[in-house]
């Protein structure tokens, strides 16, 4: 297979200075599925300075905001006009199925309409009352400069849009790295911004491995702002790295997202099987590789064995296989590694008193795949219920009452996601006002909103994406303090 040239520098596409190559595989069979340029630090420093150059250049930064926006909605129009070829790409990529794929195309296209709208809305600046007629004051917001956006492999197009996006409206330019396993999506991202019309230099991309390109791109010293989304132990090491040069920082890291179900949400049928269908969604869609999967059910203790025994029956029913496949619910993990990963928690788990109920194995056949996994009888010791196993393990843990329930959700080192399900008005408040969770659903499971912010309390990061704060993100403010009238301060008296 030749390689596709995925190092996009200055309006050109181009092989890795070193020309070395990766092969992408494949998660359902470990075949390849394309030959990518496996970039280094001496492609990272040359997309860095054509980015740098594409800023101090001014043309970017300096074209209207009406402008900006329009090539962000011609964007979302190219990705509307190709959402099945992206949307397949990103199926075989990721693993997911072709309907996820072309799902994750609409959402990603409603995020480029999302900031168009919102920097088009805003008004020039903020006049400040400085008490004097003889001062105009006023705090405008100007772009950050250089971002390096930083992306992990299970939502590749949807992470490194909720960064490129608001990126852009704000007038930046950037270098993006996606995840080393899941390059392809992006590389046609770039490819449709060009065909929008973005100026050369200011979108490239550097595909290759987290180091050393993206600790690259955290430690240099012309990168004015690192965007990361990924894992907890990297996303240390990115903060460590930028201090030196004293970047913004935003983080997009894991979470161990609670989903606490009381006995009143399933006093009818109905809102049984609603409680119990979306238990199964929270944990397993993707293969439970989402931030925000619902991996901790925590539910009342009297309703445990009706709501557990249901709960497996439907998780062995989920049917596995290729994403593309009619009637395919769930594809493989991502990687060998995942699939190891997986394999090794549930055996943690049965070594500390985890009651399997459902799945805890492979299916025969080739591919990364594994059996949705419920473990019931699990406590909050547990190294399965603390750590993000980002595989399809949903782990049991039981409460008596509100405030037990409350404690369990909120004892975690993450903080990205909760949701609480009761019939009780009251009771839905008070919860979603304790849980120290950046998303909080009521009644329902992982839907998010462009409008609205995300992100995490504790370890699942710093910063939001999306909704306002995920564009403040992206700006500087500045105040611009004008003299009306300039006099001689004299407070020297010589
Ligand atoms: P990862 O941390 O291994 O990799 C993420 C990205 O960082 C990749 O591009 C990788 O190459 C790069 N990287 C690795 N080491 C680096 C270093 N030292 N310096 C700079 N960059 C480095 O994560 P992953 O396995 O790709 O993704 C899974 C993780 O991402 C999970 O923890 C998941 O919860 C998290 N995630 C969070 C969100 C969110 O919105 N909070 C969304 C998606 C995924």
């Amino acid at each position: 297979m030749s390689e596709q040239k995925t190092i996009h520098i200055a309006g050109k596409w181009r092989s890795a200075v070193s020309g070395a190559t990766r092969e992408v595989l494949d998660p359902v069979d470990a075949t390849v599925l394309a030959v990518v340029a496996e970039g280094a630090t001496a492609d990272t420093d040359a997309a860095v300075s054509a980015a740098r150059a594409a800023f101090d250049g001014g043309e970017w930064p300096a074209t209207p905001v009406a402008e900006r926006a329009e090539l962000l909605r011609r964007t979302a129009d190219l990705l509307q006009r190709d959402r099945e070829r992206i949307g397949l790409l990103e199926s075989l990529d990721a693993g997911k199925t072709l309907e996820e794929g072309r799902v994750d195309v609409d959402c990603v296209s409603a995020a480029f309409r999302y900031f168009a709208d919102l920097v088009t809305g805003e008004s020039a600046g903020r006049v400040v009352d400085a008490g004097s007629p003889d001062i105009h004051s006023v705090v405008v917001h100007e772009p950050v400069g250089v971002c390096a956006l930083i992306t992990p492999w299970n939502y590749p197009l949807l992470q490194a849009s909720w960064k490129i996006a608001p990126a852009l409206a704000a007038g930046n330019t950037f270098v993006v790295k996606p995840s080393e396993i899941t390059p392809l999506t992006t590389a046609a991202l770039i490819e449709l911004l060009v065909e929008a019309g973005l100026p050369a230099g200011v979108a490239n991309l550097v595909t290759g491995p987290g180091d050393p390109v993206g600790a690259r791109l955290a430690a240099h010293p012309d990168v004015d702002l690192v965007s990361f989304t990924g894992g907890l132990t990297s996303g240390t090491k990115v903060m460590r790295a930028a201090a030196d040069s004293v970047k913004k920082v935003a983080l997009e890291l894991g979470g161990k997202n609670p989903n606490v179900v009381f006995a009143d949400a399933c006093a009818t049928e109905e809102g049984f099987d609603t409680a119990v269908d979306q238990a199964l969604n929270a944990a397993f869609i993707h293969s439970g590789q989402v931030c925000s999967a619902g991996s901790r059910l925590i539910v009342e203790e009297s309703l445990r064995e009706r709501f557990v025994a249901e709960l497996a029956r439907r998780a062995d029913l989920i049917r596995l296989g290729r994403g593309t496949d009619p009637g395919v619910e769930c594809g493989p993990l991502v990687s060998a590694g995942q699939l190891a990963r997986t394999e090794e928690y549930v055996a943690s788990a049965l070594s500390e008193g985890a009651v399997l109920r459902a799945g805890g194995e492979r299916p025969d056949g080739p591919g990364y795949f594994y059996r949705p996994t419920v473990l019931d009888g699990c406590h909050r010791l547990m190294r399965v219920v603390r750590e993000e196993v980002f595989g399809p393990v949903l782990t049991v843990e039981t409460f008596r009452t509100e405030d037990e329930a409350v404690a369990l959700a909120n004892d975690t080192e993450y903080g990205l996601a909760g949701a609480v399900w009761t019939a009780d008005q009251g009771r839905a408040r008070r919860v979603a006002g304790r849980l120290r969770h950046g998303t909080v659903w009521i009644n329902d499971f992982h839907p998010y909103l462009p409008q609205a912010e995300w992100g995490g309390f504790g370890k699942s990061g710093i910063g939001r994406e999306l909704g306002p704060a995920g564009l403040a993100e992206y700006r500087e403010a500045k105040h611009v303090y004008q003299n009306l009238a300039p006099r001689p301060v004299r407070w020297f008296a010589g």
